[in-house]
């Protein structure tokens, strides 16, 4: 590996959750930022090293595309710049529970970790409405995190519904 610096320091410190939750908040507030505006959701890849593999935030309005969701998007990414479909060893960091769509995309790219911002009670497959990250009948699982960040992940969506009904 050519993965440290003269003095044996590694090139990457490994960010925290609080960190990576961080970038994963800058994808959302470019995706709410762009016109049209995207809801504000962002998410990001970490290889098993923990180098950032890719990082996504929401463009269903801007591809004009039910299936642009950060998570989808980051992932596809994600297993280009690796070169391979499988994510074994991965960790995905995104600003809101993963709908059902997006859950199922964890579980097939075999991602080992998930990091979630804000819980979404209505829509969340990630131990709200659904736990299919975490289903013993399909053949992986997934560790999960949340609440990282969780209120400001949330207030970015609640500002962003609220700013469109006053417009
Ligand atoms: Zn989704």
């Amino acid at each position: 590996m050519t993965d440290s610096l003269d003095d044996g320091a590694p090139t990457h410190e490994a960010l925290t959750d609080d960190e990576l939750m961080g970038l994963a908040i800058a994808e959302a507030r470019a995706a709410a930022d762009r016109e049209p505006a995207d809801v504000p959701i962002g998410a990001v890849v970490l290889g098993a090293d923990g180098q950032v593999l890719a990082a996504a935030g929401n463009r269903r309005e801007a591809d004009e595309d039910p299936t642009a969701h950060a998570e989808i998007l980051a992932l596809r990414a994600a297993a280009r710049a690796t070169g391979r479909w499988n994510l074994t060893g991965a960790t995905l960091v995104v600003t809101l529970e993963p709908c059902t769509m997006c859950a199922g995309a964890i579980v097939l790219s075999r991602i080992r970790r998930v990091v979630v911002g804000a819980m979404d009670p209505k829509a969340g497959a990630a131990g709200s409405l659904y736990d299919l990250v975490r289903e013993p009948r399909l053949n992986h699982r997934v560790e999960l995190t949340t609440g990282v960040r969780g209120e400001e992940c949330g207030d970015l969506l609640r500002d962003f519904f609220r700013a469109r009904r006053t417009r």
